[in-house]
């Protein structure tokens, strides 16, 4: 669990980096035998493209630079619980073990907007799931979140 707070530290670094660059505060980190082997963080503004999620990019960069197509050996850090199009593409990866901080419900009932177990409902529909670990430095997760929503509205 030590190892999962400190890869999950710098997701949520990444989450603040993300937020600096003037996107939205979400951080990634895809670890394999206790390395990080990459990272992303979300651009969708900087990239005009809303589907430039922090754990989709970090997959597609991942994969392409290195040729690897298969991630059951991998465990990916996200800040926040994946949304339905990143836990798609975490089946389709075939990720090993998905470890996240603020769930999709506990961002949602920050901005008072209707949220999902988006996460589970992808995996459970799926003919694959990773292992999925939640809740790790949620409160440290959710301040960031907090802090970047309340100060810009939600989208
Ligand atoms: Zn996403």
């Amino acid at each position: 669990m030590k190892q999962d707070e400190f890869f999950m530290k710098e997701a949520i670094r990444l989450s603040r980096e993300a937020a600096r660059h003037g996107n939205e505060p979400f951080g990634a980190v895809l670890v394999r035998d206790g390395q990080i082997v990459h990272t992303n963080e979300n651009q969708i503004y900087s990239r005009h493209d809303f589907t430039a999620h922090a754990e989709l990019g970090l997959i597609q960069a991942f994969c392409a630079e290195t040729g690897v197509t298969d991630l059951h050996e991998y465990t990916l850090y996200s800040s926040c619980e994946p949304c339905f199009m990143c836990s798609g593409a975490m089946v389709w990866a075939r990720l090993g073990r998905l470890v996240y901080g603020a769930s999709d419900l506990e961002l949602c009932s920050l901005l008072s907007s209707r949220g999902s177990p988006c996460s589970r409902i992808v995996f459970e529909h799926s003919h694959y799931s990773p292992q999925v670990t939640p809740g790790v430095l949620r409160a440290e997760s959710l301040e960031v979140l907090r802090e970047y929503f309340s100060a810009h509205g939600k989208h």
